[in-house]
């Protein structure tokens, strides 16, 4: 078969330990076989990134936004145990939040949904995708402990003209604790473009939870907000595909999901999105099967990974020579979700056909029973394919798909 020509290069961040070997052997027997792909290779190893003391990260990020599209595999994130453990110059900040950081955007987490495998709400059979807007809101809170009783204010004094302006926030008789928290207009604007790109581009409806009966101010920024963008917008072109943005109440929002199919964007304040990020990543059950894009305000850029990390007790099997039963899912899907965008960007739908057709093979190779030992055990069995078997069925109902009359 001849392979598929992919117009632009795709940025590749290696990573470590079993998510590296994993990701090298999708890289050689499921990409590379099929695609003529030029990949820009950055290596996020972390003896790499100590010898170049994060430098290789920047490198990366530059690349990437000159490309446009990354796809990076679970790296370590130093503490002093990895430190001793790699002999490292110092605990180097996190490649993870680094890498994100550096490009910005909303992170978007996305369950991949296989009918076989029992959810613990399963009612979900559709993704539920959680929105998380990375920007200040309780994670930058200015907060205190009130020793005793007394008033506490909070203050605006503008850069430009005008007065300042000081509303209480409470006069209390005895201890307490008081914190103030707020957000900006553009980073929500952002944040309201990434999230209505992405629905669009799914062709999923999008729904926005605050409380803003109860912060009339503060989460009403996001409700305006993203009310304002969806108008100027995004409005003609969501009723094109059959879908809609919709602000809900926070707490009706969560209501609606537990009871739902799935199917929607949950677009997030940041500490909502802490909590239900995680709440929803257990409801849909393994964390195998859970990857995350990071999508940038205009849609342009992206960055894919599995919502993983580098499952080093597993590492610890395959280093002793043992073979593992790890799941490479969601890895693979850090690889065609980068494949499908660079296909839609270059405006080749032969590649974005590849990527459905490599994700498709994923599920109909677990709803065909052939599972990893985290999946078999989610259906009650005890035992699982290892790593390479379970690679070797994808890639032959990949070849199966591709084959296929279109
Ligand atoms: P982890 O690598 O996600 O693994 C935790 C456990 O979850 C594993 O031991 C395994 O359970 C299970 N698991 C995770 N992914 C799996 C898969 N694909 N297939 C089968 N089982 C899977 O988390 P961690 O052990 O807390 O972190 C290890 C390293 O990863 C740390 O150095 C951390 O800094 C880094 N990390 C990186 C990222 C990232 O790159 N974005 C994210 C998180 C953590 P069993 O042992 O029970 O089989
Ligand atoms: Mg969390």
């Amino acid at each position: 078969m001849e392979k598929i020509k992919v117009m632009n290069p795709v940025v590749e961040l290696d990573g470590d330990e079993m998510a590296r070997v994993i990701w090298g052997w999708i890289r050689e027997s499921l990409i590379l076989p099929y695609l003529d792909i030029e990949l820009k290779y950055f290596d996020y190893h972390i003896l790499n990134r100590d010898a170049t003391e994060n430098r290789v990260i920047d490198q990366a990020v530059e690349a990437i936004k000159r490309y446009h599209v990354g796809a990076k595999c679970a790296a370590i994130n130093p503490d002093q145990a990895r430190v001793k453990e790699f002999g490292l110059k110092q605990a180097w900040k996190s490649p993870n939040a680094h890498t994100r950081n550096l490009i910005g955007g909303t992170l978007f987490r996305q369950p991949v949904i296989c009918r076989n495998i029992p959810r613990l709400v399963p009612g979900w059979v559709k993704p539920i995708v959680v929105a998380r807007h990375a920007f200040a809101d309780l994670f930058d809170a200015a907060d205190m402990t009130l020793p005793a009783g007394g008033r506490v204010s909070l203050r605006y004094v503008p850069h430009g003209p005008g007065d300042p302006v000081e509303i209480e926030v409470c006069d209390i008789a005895g201890a307490g604790a008081a914190a103030g928290i707020y957000n900006t207009k553009e980073s929500v604007r952002g944040f309201a473009h990434s999230c209505l790109n992405f629905g669009l581009e799914q062709g999923v409806p999008v729904y926005l939870g605050t409380k803003n009966t109860a912060i009339e101010h503060y989460d009403g920024l996001f409700k305006e907000t993203f009310q304002e963008v969806y108008e100027a917008e995004f409005r003609s072109r969501f009723a094109a595909k059959g879908i809609d943005y919709e602000h809900r109440i926070v707490d009706e929002l969560a209501a609606f999901a537990i009871r739902s199919a799935g199917g929607f964007v949950w677009a997030c304040k940041n500490y909502d999105g802490d909590v239900i990020s995680d709440l929803v990543a257990a409801g849909f059950g393994s964390l195998g099967l859970m990857a995350s894009i990071l999508l940038t305000p205009d849609g342009r850029t992206v960055l894919t990974e599995a919502a993983h990390g580098t499952i080093t007790r597993h590492f610890r099997d395959y280093q002793a020579g043992r073979e593992t039963s790890t799941n490479p899912v969601a890895s693979i899907f850090a690889w065609t979700r980068a494949i499908y965008y660079r296909g839609l960007f270059d405006a080749t739908p032969a590649v974005q056909r590849f990527a459905l057709a490599l994700e498709q093979a994923c599920t109909d190779t677990v709803e065909a029973g052939h599972l990893t030992k985290d999946l078999a055990t989610l259906t009650g069995s005890a035992t699982g394919l290892t790593t390479r078997q379970f690679l070797e069925r994808i890639r032959e109902a990949l070849e199966r798909n591709l084959a296929a009359p279109a």
